[in-house]
């Protein structure tokens, strides 16, 4: 059973449901004992994956200046390794959950350059940052080199909202959010291939997660898509958990 009927929704719906679901998401991480600061930046990288929906909200909440600066620095920035995702988070769990054959692993280098959103330590598409962004939270201060420090309910919360963000871009691009930027900003420097958006094929949980993972799924469904005048529920049907 496909989790959220996305072919019968249209982009404006489905941008309205991203927009709840980040803002639901910045509420949840609210309570929760982070670290992480304005002025943080040691993750901004050039390695973030982003859907093409996510990438496309972003894009278009840059003012007609930063626009043109990224234009502008895109053959250097382009030319710089970065990580570009071989699979999509959906493909990685169909794999985990219905054994699949192997579970395919990403095996891409990561590059070590800095996002070009940032300017000054601070992300200049703050309040459209896709989700990779979001998700990057720490319990202690990184220093470079380091690993955020999560803890494995939040990682289980991260994987599923990354599965349904994905899940509401199926059959678009998933891919590495400069490469996407370049496409929507018509300044790639060439064809590229990208994985697809894949439908969710359900969610990856530990036994004992189970009662709390409900809750915070229920406390999402209720969430109110305030342009709809519908609650994420009315729009998204779930997966028996
Ligand atoms: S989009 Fe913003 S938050 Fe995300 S990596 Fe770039 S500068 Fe950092």
């Amino acid at each position: 059973m496909a989790f959220v009927d996305t072919p019968s929704m249209n982009h404006e719906q489905k941008r309205a449901c991203l927009e709840t679901i980040y803002d639901f998401y910045d509420e949840f991480i609210k309570g929760l004992p982070v670290a992480c600061s304005r002025g943080c930046s040691i993750c901004c990288t050039v390695n973030v994956a982003a859907t093409s929906l996510e990438v496309e909200y972003l894009v278009d909440g840059l003012d007609e200046q930063m626009k043109r600066e990224l234009i502008n620095a895109f053959p250097g920035i382009l030319s710089q390794p970065r990580f570009k995702p071989a699979h999509t988070t959906n493909e990685i769990a169909s794999a985990c959950l219905h054994m699949e054959g192997d579970v395919p692993e990403e095996t891409g280098l990561h590059g070590k350059g800095r996002c070009p959103l940032l300017k000054q330590d601070l992300c200049t598409a703050y309040d459209r940052r896709p989700f990779a962004c979001r998700a990057m939270l720490s319990r202690t201060k990184c220093a470079p080199g380091s690993q955020a420090q999560m803890g494995g309910f939040l990682l289980t919360i991260n994987l599923a909202l990354y599965q349904i963000i994905e899940h509401l871009d199926e059959g678009r691009l998933y891919g590495n959010m400069i490469d996407l930027i370049a496409q929507g900003l018509n300044a790639a420097r060439g064809p590229e291939r990208f994985p697809v958006s894949q439908p969710l094929p359900g969610f990856v949980l530990l036994p004992e997660e189970k009662g709390r993972f409900k809750g915070f799924i229920r406390r999402l469904t209720l969430q109110k898509v305030e342009a709809l005048d519908m609650t994420i529920g009315d729009l998204l049907s779930l997966p028996a958990l």
